[in-house]
């Protein structure tokens, strides 16, 4: 690059500037928020970094020294693959950018994003590499913060609003695994269907607000009926709930539908207007299975709630379960 005119072209080489002009350049440069540097390719020591550096990360300009000193202060996370592909992409003589952490003197980290320009001299020789760091760390905090959000939305998409147990969404993400698990390994598979006798009457008397509490309450106390690890509890709709049951013959899934709904009758919740007595209860339909290749998991769901009806049929407050 020629240093004899002012040209305008002359500006895409920032730090070496025309003679008469480089005071303004240089206070341009280091008026700045972003921080200009420059590197020898063939020593790779720095002939140039801007005194915002000190600001930024505290270390003098002048202790920046070679790209070593670069690499050391960075975090040791980031360090490898910066600068295996920062040496890359300058080798091919490819102008590049990375994001990584640099270290403060005070031990801290702040988010750079390092955009590299590649020199090169007439033989088309790396000569030099010039570049700015910029402070990306709100950005990077604003990033994170997306992305937690991103996650909430994503965990709150598949709970149930009202009671904050797992919602039928979710319930139809898990019955295929728990299906296909089973299938694979034939093993039994139980599913238990729950669901409040006469709760359309408790609604008329009690008010739907008291309703939404008492459902609250049914939830709370039914997700703690499945003990084992893999056991899943969910609000499959209205006043309906269910419990997959993996690895569960029906001798066990039918205890722990009569757990479910004995803890429903310790709880003891008046309901005034159920025809069956003074407290809220429910029914339940159980089924389980080992599923085969030709089953298909939404007749065995159907097959459970059956049961469930037949449980309302026989009076309610009972169990209805089979293989
Ligand atoms: P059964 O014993 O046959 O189950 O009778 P039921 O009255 O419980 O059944 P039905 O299906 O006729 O009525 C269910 C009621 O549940 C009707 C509906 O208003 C109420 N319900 C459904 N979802 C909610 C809710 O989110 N909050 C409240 N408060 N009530 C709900
Ligand atoms: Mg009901
Ligand atoms: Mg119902």
């Amino acid at each position: 690059m020629t240093q004899d005119n002012a040209s305008p072209a002359n500006m895409s080489n920032p730090v070496t500037p025309p003679e008469e002009d480089s005071t303004v350049y240089k206070t341009l440069l280091e008026s700045t928020k972003a921080i200009p540097w420059k590197i020898d390719w063939r020593t790779m020591t720095f002939s140039y970094i801007g005194p915002q550096i000190e600001t930024l990360l505290g270390w003098a300009p002048e202790s920046w020294v070679s790209a070593g000193d670069w690499a050391a202060r960075m975090h040791p996370e980031d360090r490898e693959w910066v600068v295996d592909y920062c040496v890359s992409q300058s080798r091919s003589g490819i102008d590049h950018e990375a994001d990584y952490r640099a270290l403060t003197k005070d031990g801290e980290y702040i988010w750079i994003r390092d955009v590299v320009h590649v020199l090169r001299n007439a033989d088309g020789e790396v000569e030099a590499l010039i570049g700015f760091m910029f402070d990306i760390s709100e950005r990077k905090k604003t990033e994170e913060k997306l992305l937690q959000l991103q996650k909430e939305l994503e965990e709150l998409s598949f709970q149930d609003g009202l009671t904050r147990v797992a919602n039928r969404r979710m319930f139809d993400s898990i019955i295929q695994v728990e299906w296909t698990n089973a299938r694979r390994n034939s093993q039994p598979l139980s599913l238990i269907m729950l669901d409040i006798d006469y709760f359309k009457q408790y609604n008329d008397h009690y008010g739907h607000i008291q309703g939404d509490d008492c459902l609250k309450q049914v939830a709370e106390i039914l997700s703690s009926a499945g003990t084992r690890a893999n056991d899943f509890f969910a609000r499959f709709g209205g006043e309906e709930f269910v419990l997959v049951l993996p690895q569960t013959d029906s001798d066990a899934a039918k205890k722990i539908a009569e757990r479910c709904r004995k803890l429903i009758f310790k709880a003891q919740i008046p309901h005034a207007k159920s025809l069956i007595g003074p407290v809220l209860t429910i029914s339940v339909g159980v089924g389980t299975v080992i599923p085969g290749y030709q089953d298909e998991s939404v007749d065995f769901i159907n097959s459970v709630d059956q049961r469930l009806y037949q449980a309302k049929q026989l009076g309610r407050n009972c169990i209805i379960s089979g293989n």
